[in-house]
């Protein structure tokens, strides 16, 4: 079906980096024949310019640039520059498909603004041969109260239905690998559970600072930047029950329960289930690098958390007692993210020479995506003994075709499946439970750690006697 995407935004970083990249590895490999892209932005370009604007950018950000297939491309490119009201985007009228989708590639500040201004201009209603869509970058609010005041402001014109809210962590494979492995194998969901696991650590640790985005996270914090978003939704994703049925609402509805069943953090338990940290000078490798207030553009007496960590418990029938570790940090000794499971101790007796640890389920997203499951096996020898032995199984092999995150989003977002798309109440019920977070972190200063460190030393108070942070 002849398909048109309307990216409200289309000067920004975004369109030029990751967007266009992104649709034109579609085009190259025949999945987005029908699909018609108009830029819209406030700049008053002509088509050629824009089109000159993107081939730059892909020149830049598509690894698998070639001349011929950016002549086929462009014919797909249009550009209407305008104002974000309603007046003045309806010269988009008719340039629009029966099957429409608008991608609010804007600040965060102006998503009300612009899904407002299309809604006056009367392209929320769907023809009767068609649909309308809108997809929503994130963040979604700064907080409890902003995110309902949004959602408002939205639905005045758009259903809950045509809204598809990013997070880019759910189009990644190793995130959607973790629905396959869980619930595609028969030996995993029998142990997925209290009884058999001990703890659960999801991270995301970067060695990077605040780079190019300082105005931003100076104002939005680690807990706002990765935790709220992206580390909730792959604690949900770990924690959900299995699905009845393959459903996007069933899954949605799911990933809810768990967030609801996750006992609330009140200003009387901040301290035991939440730390924050700041880098300060330090060194990385050989490089020298500054604290987080003497870099360009952060205010020097900031309380800006760079690194947070929680501590989430479930209370339901499948995790009681199972503490979730989410932690993130900005310069940090190690650039990985993963999803690590430990299981419990197994009983009954066995020579000590024979114990190596417990088990670990990690499933690795970066550097490298892979999974790891840390065993115990007997070393070779006369004596009984064991050690960790760790089988590792990549994620992809040199034959496959990966696709990145906003590759597999966009032709979700075309196609209609909403499964990789936040619903209103996950977003709801991932600030609820940390508003008393941010509430507390309003006053006081977070934990300083050297850059290149592991994080602040008083994260050690989160862990439950026996476990320890893995680095
Ligand atoms: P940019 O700051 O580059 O701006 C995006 C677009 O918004 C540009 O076209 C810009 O126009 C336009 N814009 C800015 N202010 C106004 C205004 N007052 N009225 C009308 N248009 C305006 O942002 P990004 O592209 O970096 O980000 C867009 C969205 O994507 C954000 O929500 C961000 O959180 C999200 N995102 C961005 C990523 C990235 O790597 N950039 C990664 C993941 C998410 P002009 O160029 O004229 O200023």
């Amino acid at each position: 079906m002849a398909t048109t995407l309307v990216i409200l935004g289309a000067s920004g970083d975004l369109t030029k980096r990751l967007l266009m990249p992104a649709l034109y590895r579609l085009h190259t490999l025949g999945l987005t024949r029908d699909l018609r892209i108009v830029g819209y932005a406030k700049e008053s370009w002509s088509r050629e310019y824009f089109e000159r604007h993107i081939q730059k950018a892909l020149q830049s950000f598509a690894p698998d640039y070639k001349p011929a297939q950016w002549n086929r491309f462009r014919r797909q490119l249009d550009y209407v520059g305008g104002e974000l009201q309603a007046d003045q985007l309806r010269a988009l009228k008719d340039k629009l498909s029966p099957a429409t989708l608008f991608y609010l590639a804007l600040p965060p500040s102006l998503f009300g603004t612009a899904a407002s201004a299309l809604g006056e201009a009367g392209f929320a209603k769907a023809p009767r041969n068609g649909w309308r869509r809108l997809i929503v970058e994130k963040p979604f609010g700064t907080d409890l109260a902003s995110a309902q005041a949004l959602r408002q402001t939205m639905h005045a014109h758009w259903q809950e239905e045509q809204i598809l809210r990013i997070d880019h962590f759910l189009g990644k494979e190793t995130t959607q690998n973790l629905m396959v492995f869980r619930f595609a194998n028969r030996f995993i969901e029998p142990i997925w559970n209290a009884q058999h696991i001990a703890q659960v650590q999801i991270t995301y640790a970067e060695t990077l600072g605040v780079e190019k985005r300082a105005a931003y996270y100076d104002k939005a914090g680690a807990l706002r930047d990765m935790l709220q978003n992206h580390l909730m939704q792959l604690f949900s994703l770990t924690a959900m029950a299995p699905l009845a049925e393959w459903d996007p609402e069933v899954l949605r509805n799911h990933k809810v329960e768990v967030l609801r069943s996750t006992l609330p953090i009140t200003p009387a338990t901040v301290d035991g289930h939440a730390v924050r940290g700041q880098y300060r000078a330090g060194q990385m490798g050989r490089k020298k690098v500054p604290g987080y207030r003497s870099e360009p553009d952060i205010a020097r007496g900031s309380s800006t958390e760079t690194f947070a960590a929680l501590r989430l418990e479930i209370d339901n029938w499948r995790w009681r007692g199972v503490p979730f570790y989410l932690r993130s940090g900005k310069r940090l000794a190690t650039n990985y993210s993963e999803i690590a499971v430990q299981f419990r101790e197994v009983p009954g007796a066995l020579p000590k020479a024979v114990h190596a640890g417990n088990n670990w389920m990690i499933f690795r997203i970066r550097p490298t995506e892979q999974m790891d499951l840390l065993v115990t096996a007997k070393r070779p020898g006369l004596e009984l003994a064991g050690r960790p032995v760790v089988l590792t199984a990549p994620y992809a092999s040199p034959e496959d075709r990966e696709f990145s995150a906003y590759e597999q989003l966009l032709t979700d977002a075309i196609g209609g499946d909403r499964t990789h798309f936040l619903r209103f109440d996950e977003v709801e019920w991932a600030w609820k439970l940390l508003t008393p977070v941010l509430e507390a972190w309003q006053s006081g200063t977070p934990d300083f750690y050297a850059a290149g460190s592991e994080g602040p030393a008083s994260q050690q108070r989160l862990l439950d006697p026996g476990h320890a942070w893995r680095s």
